[in-house]
């Protein structure tokens, strides 16, 4: 076997090889033990001949040597010669005178022939002595003969015995073989002639069978598969929540869109709607409520779009249209008002009303941009500005709107800065009593002390810092550095009051709020007290579950609590009534116009007295006339914070004017 394999044969070859081995090794080696077993048996019937054939001679020559008669007697010797195996003869009779009589056959050579003699005798007279010479390769010509036919006959048997093994070996194992091997490489290619159909019952017959079997598993594997990779694209391409098609796929659908578009010079729109305060569902809901509206949203969707218009959901409440062949503005924005509309009526989770607003931002092919990447980031944009418009309407892109959200983007990137570098820092606006003067506390306003443009206020970077999420970290630098401040003005003896710190809505949305102030107190030792928070009427409207109960633990933590702004809001009792703040700040805005507008003067006065019947103080902001101050001294107004009083001004200098308003001999290191 390990010739053949290093031979490198193939089956056929090795088969082949191994029947001429088998018809002709037998041959070659018994040839030889065949031709000395014929030798041995040739030899003892050649002698016997020899002898016969001198017997009869002698025979034949007895009667003509009695009879003296020399012709007849030389006839009978050349008879003998007749005898193929005879070479010569020679007579010597025994007679005096009588000359040797001696034949020799034609041609022949005596020399080395095997000599046999006998005597002749008639009535006891002895008559002469008869010499035959025999042909001494007698045997080997038999043989030679006999090797003539044999291999006569062992080449047709050989010839014979190859064509039946070869036909047999063509029916039985080579034709097979290759059979088998189209089926193998037509099932590993998976191409024609994976099945075939086999009638013979043989081993290779099951084996074809078996390649039958393993065919017809892998086809149904691959079925499964094909199953499987459809349902993975179908996975991949679309999200899993709407069953809309995902990110990956509107890309597709809009570049070849856009594609098709420019080709034939058609237009494009590309809405992006996004759910305004949709966490706020999520609070209310859970998350398993906010993924129901999503899907029932998401169906309305689809369902108030042209079949052609692709839907997508971008990311968690995101979604982007995309509306072909639009010709006029007007219909792009009737279609978006007419989505935002089917999102008025209210959702219904699990038996309980949810309703849900969104703003869309549009932009256009090839208006406001060449490819989908940009239509994408523009409608972006022209939602950002839909928002701050007011949220539940929608915007077209327009090219300054890029450059504001770069500003803004810029300023982002800028604040991050501010607070890594510690750039912030606070000023001090103190509150006084009307009537008297005294200061009450004081109010911390931010300020960025921006290195090229110097003091920036927090108008300009308060909503950014919102949007942006940054809120969170000012807040908690702010809380610290007011109770840093209180512990350091507590030491050194100046009467502060108390120091009432801004809290954006936004922060009222996580836990941290509470544990920053937590901690800030802690580590300065500050008494609630001592500390204020300042929010704006919309923390009060925010009706969520974290909102409330921030608020309730403040409460616990007796914690007082100002309204800001007081009026500019939805100025609702009954939150008041539930919150019961310590104080309400007027906002600057009524405050502003009281001497000359008597509806302001009503508006205060009425806000006055409201605080007043729910034991809440008040106090009035931006005052900033003598006129002013003496109109709320005269309604009961406790007290007020404006530059009639001081700017707000950097720590020293508002301790400074602190212990002076009181103790105008009381300095501060
Ligand atoms: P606010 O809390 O209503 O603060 C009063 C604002 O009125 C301050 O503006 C103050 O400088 C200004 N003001 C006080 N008296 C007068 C006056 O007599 N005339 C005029 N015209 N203005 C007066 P400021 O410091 O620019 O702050 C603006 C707003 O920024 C604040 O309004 C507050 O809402 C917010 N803010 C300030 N600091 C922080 C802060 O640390 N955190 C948060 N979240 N917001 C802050
Ligand atoms: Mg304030
Ligand atoms: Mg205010």
């Amino acid at each position: 076997m390990s010739v053949f394999r290093r031979l490198q044969l193939s089956i056929r070859q090795a088969v082949m090889l191994a029947v001429a081995t088998a018809v002709i090794g037998p041959l070659l080696v018994l040839w030889p033990l065949d031709q000395a077993i014929t030798r041995q048996a040739q030899e003892p019937i050649v002698e016997h001949s020899r002898r016969a054939s001198l017997a009869l001679t002698a025979a034949s020559l007895v009667g003509p040597l009695w009879s003296i008669d020399a012709a007849a007697t030389a006839l009978m010797a050349s008879k003998a010669l007749e005898d193929p195996a005879v070479l010569g003869l020679r007579l010597v009779e025994n007679r005096p005178n009588a000359r040797p009589l001696g034949f020799i056959r034609q041609g022949a050579d005596l020399e080395g022939a095997i000599v046999m003699r006998t005597e002749l005798f008639r009535e006891g007279e002895r008559l002469g002595e008869l010499e035959l010479h025999f042909d001494p390769l007698q045997v080997d010509r038999l043989l030679s003969e006999r090797i003539q036919s044999s291999l006569v006959l062992a080449a047709v048997q050989t010839l014979l015995g190859l064509i039946v093994l070869t036909l047999v070996l063509y029916r039985r194992l080579a034709a097979p073989i290759d059979k088998l091997m189209k089926q193998a490489s037509g099932l590993a290619t998976r191409g024609q002639g994976g099945r075939v159909a086999w009638g013979r019952q043989d081993e290779l017959g099951e084996l074809g069978n078996h390649l039958n079997a393993v065919h017809d598993q892998i086809d149904a594997l691959f079925e499964q598969l094909q199953i499987q990779k459809t349902e993975i694209e179908e996975v991949a391409l679309h999200d899993v929540l709407t069953g809309l098609p995902n990110r990956t796929l509107f890309s597709e659908l809009a570049r070849s869109a856009v594609a098709g578009a420019r080709r034939d010079g058609s237009r494009l729109a590309l809405l992006f709607v996004d759910l305004d305060r949709f966490k706020a569902v999520n609070d209310a809901f859970g998350h398993p409520g906010g993924d129901h509206l999503l899907r029932d949203l998401s169906a309305r969707l689809r369902a108030a779009l042209r079949e052609a218009d692709v839907v997508c959901r971008h990311s968690g409440d995101e979604f982007l249209v995309l509306l072909h062949d639009v010709r006029e503005r007007e219909f792009v924005a009737a279609t978006a008002d007419r989505l935002l509309r089917e999102l008025e009526a209210p959702f219904d989770i699990d038996g309980r009303e949810a309703a849900i607003t969104a703003s869309i931002g549009i932009s256009l092919f090839p208006d406001d941009a060449a490819d989908h990447e940009t239509l994408v980031r523009h409608a972006d944009t022209a939602m950002y500005v839909a928002k701050r418009l007011g949220r539940d309407r929608h915007s077209f892109f327009r090219e300054e709107f890029d450059e504001q959200l770069k500003a803004t983007q810029a300023l982002e990137r800028e604040l991050e800065v501010a607070l890594a570098q510690d750039q912030f820092e606070l000023h001090y606006q103190p509150q006084v009593g009307t009537a008297d003067g005294v200061t009450a506390g004081c109010e911390a306003l931010i300020r960025w002390r921006y290195p090229e443009r110097g003091l920036v206020p927090p108008g300009s970077f308060i909503s950014t810092a919102e949007q942006c999420g940054l809120i969170a970290d000012i807040g908690a630098w702010t809380l610290r550095t007011a109770c840093r401040q209180i512990a350091e003005w507590r030491a050194a003896g100046v009467p502060f009051g108390s120091v009432a710190v801004n809290v954006s809505a936004l922060e009222f949305r996580g836990r941290r709020l509470l544990d920053t102030l937590a901690s800030a107190m802690a580590e300065h030792a500050v008494q609630a007290h001592e500390l204020e928070l300042e929010i704006t009427e919309s923390v009060l409207m925010t009706d969520t579950d974290s909102a409330q109960r921030i608020l309730s633990r403040l409460r616990e933590m007796q914690m007082p609590l100002a309204v800001d702004d007081f009026g500019t809001g939805y100025s609702s009792l009954a939150y008041l009534k539930n919150l019961r703040p310590s104080k309400l700040k007027i906002d600057r805005s009524f405050v502003r116009d009281i001497e000359d507008d008597p509806d302001d003067r009503v508006i205060v006065q009425a806000i006055v007295s409201l605080a007043h019947s729910l034991g809440i103080r008040v106090v009035a902001e931006g005052v900033e006339t003598e006129g002013q101050r003496a109109f709320l001294c005269g309604i009961g107004c406790e007290l007020i914070q404006g530059y009639l009083v001081s700017r707000p001004q950097p720590a020293v200098d508002a301790a400074r004017f602190m212990c002076s308003a009181r103790e105008p001999e009381t300095t501060v290191a």
